[in-house]
């Protein structure tokens, strides 16, 4: 076995990967890579240049224009895109639907996931996504897919935005989880799956640090 450590965490939105990603970077001093951001940034481009998200050929001719570069300051992942650093506006909630749909593309997936491997190449890593596991870093030390209730998804993004003084609708929130998971299950490339070889937690009823600790359990067996 080498000296890298790979960590591949999958799972549908609001399972808490960004969350267990970055404590377990924290804890084992490797880089956090949340590949969602980089599927965010295209579709940021595709909205900012009036591109119809639901036309492939369209988004397919400007990805060309598209380059993304990510950053690390302080530790933390910053992303950029066309050099603007986009890291906080791609978590708008319009973003998010619009990376689901532009992600369906195959010629978008071969760019992300060729830009993963490479960094996969490099560094020992926990990258967190849809096809970690299953398509970008297949032989990875260890594997998660995390999962929750989708209520129970819900009403932790809904408390997130309410934190942060936002205002929000809990079956709304629910509503758009439900179509986003639906949509990211059921493409035909990549699908988000859970990998044979995958350890599953259900984090409905665990805490952040529970999960945690378990995902070490499991890393410290292989
Ligand atoms: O994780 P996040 O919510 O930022 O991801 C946004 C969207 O990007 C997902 O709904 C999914 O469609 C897509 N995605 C993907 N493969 C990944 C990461 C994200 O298809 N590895």
């Amino acid at each position: 076995m080498n000296d890298i450590l790979t960590i591949a965490i999958d799972g549908p939105a609001g399972a808490g990967k960004s969350t267990i990603a970055k404590r377990l970077a924290k804890d084992y001093e490797i880089v956090y890579v949340d590949t969602g951001a980089m599927y965010r940034s295209v579709a940021l481009y595709m909205m900012e240049h009036d591109i119809n998200l639901d036309v492939e050929s369209a988004v397919v001719e400007a990805l060309s224009q598209v380059h993304i570069r990510i950053v690390y300051k302080d530790d933390t992942q910053n992303i950029y895109l066309n050099e603007e650093d986009v890291t906080q506006k791609i978590r708008q909630q319009s973003v998010g639907e619009g990376a689901s749909k532009v992600s369906a593309y195959l010629p978008v997936r071969k760019k992300m996931v060729m830009m993963q491997q490479e960094m996969a190449k490099k560094t020992s890593l926990v990258m967190d996504g849809r096809d970690i596991g299953t398509h970008v870093l297949t032989d990875a030390r260890v594997k998660i897919f995390l999962s929750a209730d989708v209520m129970i998804r819900a009403k932790r993004r809904f408390n997130e935005l309410i934190e942060k003084g936002a205002s929000a609708d809990l079956q709304m929130i629910a509503n758009e989880i439900k179509e986003r998971d639906h949509r990211d299950m059921n493409r035909e490339h990549a699908p988000l799956v859970q990998a044979k070889d995958a350890h599953m937690l259900d984090t409905s009823n665990m805490s952040i640090d529970e999960v945690v600790d378990e995902i070490k359990k499991i890393i410290e067996m292989r």
